[in-house]
């Protein structure tokens, strides 16, 4: 059951496994290009803060230069002190960001310029300075010079102050303290002249802070505007002559790196996105193909099961779906039927009126069928006309009486084609499950035997399967499979009625006439066995037998010399519509060797009007070969003399019901003549069967009859006699046969 369930939602779990990977490593790749840039912007950075840490260094090592070389030139001669302002103004123009010059002979600042603005540092005792003091008692000792500050002035300013003691030699040669030459350098001047503005106008942000060599306190003494990015900040050292500043520079790159990622998540959601999709796209295709398959299959089963014209069950769902039902009834110890039945004379609505009209007339009982069912019933449509209702359960046999009733009651009801009104009725053969078996085969065969049996009792009826039944239906098999074995082992013959001329008083044909030597009931004729070979398929075998055996009998009648015959041979309709009779009568043509103009068809007017033109085209195809065409029973059927004009007919055989009744009848004798006479203007000979007096043959010659066939002349009669049979014959033979 999980293995389903994942299964189906596999294409799912795979995609989103594929974006979640896709989506990490993304993330992995983007945290590793944030950092590559950030590593980038601290080299980069730490480059600016370096050559800009220099450059301060470089600045003001140069302003701070200036004490040494005011004290070197007081070490030198201490008399240049009366000199201090020209010396002072020169050196202030030559460095930058100096603000004034002291000297302070023995630690008292006594020289100052410019003197205006700083009178208040005159008499100042550095040595004694509690600020100061400590710092230049260190300078003194160390001999070098000290950087105090950065200070932060009254004014606002940013300064340091350089100090730088003075050696003067004395007349001994050794060094003793002088004084102190100062300098108080103003930072902002210097710091711009390094180009510290121009970067924080780039967007840099810059911070100078010294940090306290013991007290490790920092005191910021330059910051910009703006604040310190601390994912890009590098430090870079100011050395002075005592200690060192640190240079923080930094560049603002967080919002460009928010930026930076927020860009690179969008282009990977957007990359996981399409790639999994695009993964599910391609493995849901299967399924779905499936999915479509399985739709198209089912919809090809339902088809298949279904009658494309009633849209009802059709003979394949009956075989699929019947031996489920029958297996439920058995198993529920209930009771079912199968209702089978046709329509009564359907096959001469759709011959005569039309095919289309058959079919709208097949809809519409369907549709009255399928509307007046009971629920649990199941109509199909089996093919033709004929349907079938499966009951897969009844409460009782006065049930099933009444659905057969409704049955016959809805079916006759009369319905409206095309203007027109029809009225229908239908034979129902029903079988009971499981009393009459619980196989479909039994179930349909035995249904059919009752159907039978209802349209035997004069159809309009539903007739319920009994044992009785059974035995005939039986009897029907063993008969069936006795005509097969027949046919199998030539137990067919020919026996032959000949056919007289009239004037020329001679033998000119003969009908050939099919008898069965049944080895059990001898002779059997074939009204006894046609229905059954109808019936059971056997039909155009019989048929083409029957042909054959004409042909094989005139080849033998020419070897032995005999005089020559036309023989007429009987044709049903089903083999008047199989496609093969004109091959197989080509076939037999060559096969025997005989001429077609020995040969006659026989063909009822019933058997024409099933379809006049295919008849047509088929008997101009059997005319060509030289076939005599005849039409038997004339009379009997509805074709006109007019009707004939159009076929390829050479004889008329007159009905015997016309010859029996010829002598007391004037009615029958007109009709003979007449149709005489108007077969001989279209052409057409004329013979009469069932001749059986003198009186008969007489009247018929005097009509102008061609041919005579009848009990007068000889009865059908087997091929050895038949051989004898003499090929002139005067009346008197013909009274004392
Ligand atoms: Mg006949």
């Amino acid at each position: 059951m999980l293995d389903l369930r994942i299964k189906k939602h596999r294409p799912l779990l795979v995609s989103v496994g594929i974006f979640i990977t896709i989506f990490c490593a993304c993330l992995y790749f983007i945290s590793l290009s944030n950092t590559n840039f950030k590593q980038n912007q601290r080299l980069l950075l730490s480059g600016m803060a370096r050559s800009q840490a220099a450059e301060i260094e470089r600045n003001l090592s140069l302003s701070l230069t200036s004490t040494q070389i005011l004290a070197h030139q007081i070490s030198i001669d201490y008399e240049k002190v009366n000199h201090f302002e020209s010396y002072a103004q020169t050196i202030m123009q030559s460095f930058e960001g100096i603000s004034s010059i002291q000297l302070a002979p023995e630690g008292i600042i006594r020289y100052i310029y410019p003197l205006q603005g700083n009178e208040s540092a005159l008499g100042l005792d550095i040595l004694n300075h509690p600020k100061y003091g400590e710092a230049a008692q260190l300078a003194i000792a160390e001999r070098r010079m000290i950087v105090i500050g950065p200070v932060k002035l009254v004014q606002g300013d940013i300064a340091v102050i350089s100090r730088t003691p003075i050696f003067t030699k004395t007349s001994n040669g050794n060094e003793q303290f002088w004084g102190f030459a100062s300098a108080l350098i103003m930072l902002t001047p210097l710091l711009e002249k390094t180009g510290i503005h121009q970067l924080e106008e780039e967007g840099y942000t810059i911070q100078i802070q010294r940090r306290h060599t013991d007290s490790k306190q920092t005191f910021d003494f330059y910051q910009s505007p703006t604040e310190l990015d601390k994912n890009a900040a590098v430090e870079a050292d100011i050395t002075l002559p005592t200690g060192a500043w640190t240079l923080t520079l930094s560049h603002n790159i967080t919002s460009v790196l928010h930026t930076r990622t927020l860009n690179m998540l969008f282009v990977a959601l957007l990359l996981s996105s399409i790639c999994s999709l695009s993964l599910y796209n391609i493995l849901i295709r299967p399924i779905r193909l499936q999915k479509e398959v399985n739709a198209k299959t089912l919809e090809l089963k339902e088809l298949a099961f279904r009658d494309p014209l009633t849209g009802l069950p059709n003979r394949r769902f009956l075989n699929d779906h019947f031996p489920n039902i029958i297996k439920e009834i058995v198993a529920n110890k209930s009771l079912g039927a199968f209702i089978y039945f046709d329509l009564d004379n359907f096959k001469s609505i759709n011959d005569t009126i039309g095919h289309d009209v058959g079919d709208q007339m097949l809809a519409s009982i369907a549709d009255r069928l399928e509307r007046n069912k009971d629920h649990d019933d199941i109509v199909l449509r089996l093919g033709g006309d004929e349907f079938a209702i499966i009951v897969p359960s009844l409460v009782s046999h006065e049930e099933l009486k009444r659905k057969a009733e409704a049955i016959l009651h809805n079916t006759q009801q009369s319905l409206s084609i095309r203007h027109r009104d029809f009225k229908q009725s239908t034979s129902l053969g029903i079988t009971l499950i499981p009393d009459h078996g619980t196989q479909v085969l039994e179930l349909m065969q035995y249904a059919d035997v009752a159907l039978y049996e209802a349209k035997r009792r004069g159809k309009n009826q539903y007739v319920i399967f009994d044992d009785s039944m059974h035995k005939q239906s039986v009897d029907t098999h063993n008969e069936e499979m006795a005509l097969a074995r027949a046919l199998e082992r030539d137990e067919l013959v020919l026996h032959f009625q000949p056919q007289f001329d009239l004037s020329l008083n001679k033998i000119v044909g003969a009908e050939a006439l099919v008898r069965w030597k049944h080895p059990d009931k001898g002779l059997v004729y074939p009204d006894s066995f046609i229905p059954l070979a109808e019936q059971s398929g056997q039909i155009l075998a019989l048929g083409n037998r029957v042909i054959e055996k004409s042909f094989e009998y005139l080849a033998y009648r020419e070897a032995l010399g005999l005089y020559p015959i036309l023989l007429h041979i009987n044709l049903s309709s089903l083999q008047l519509n199989d496609p093969n009779l004109v091959p197989f009568v080509k076939s037999m043509v060559q096969t025997y060797n005989i001429p077609g103009h020995y040969i006659g068809f026989e063909i009822t007017e019933t058997t024409l009007l099933t379809d006049i033109n295919h008849a047509k085209e088929t008997l101009e195809e059997l005319k060509s070969l030289g076939i005599c065409i005849a039409i038997d029973d004339f009379g009997t059927g509805f074709s006109s003399l007019g009707q004939l004009k159009n076929l390829p007919v050479d004889l008329l055989k007159i009905d015997r019901s016309f010859v029996w009744d010829l002598e007391r009848d004037k009615d029958d004798r007109m009709i003979v003549e007449a149709i005489i006479a108007m077969a001989h203007k279209l052409d057409i000979m004329v013979i009469a069967e069932g001749v059986e007096s003198n009186a008969q043959l007489n009247m018929l010659r005097e009509f102008h009859c061609d041919l005579g066939q009848g009990y007068f002349i000889s009865r059908p009669i087997p091929q050895e006699q038949f051989n004898d049979f003499p090929e002139s014959i005067t009346l008197n033979d013909l009274l004392d046969a």
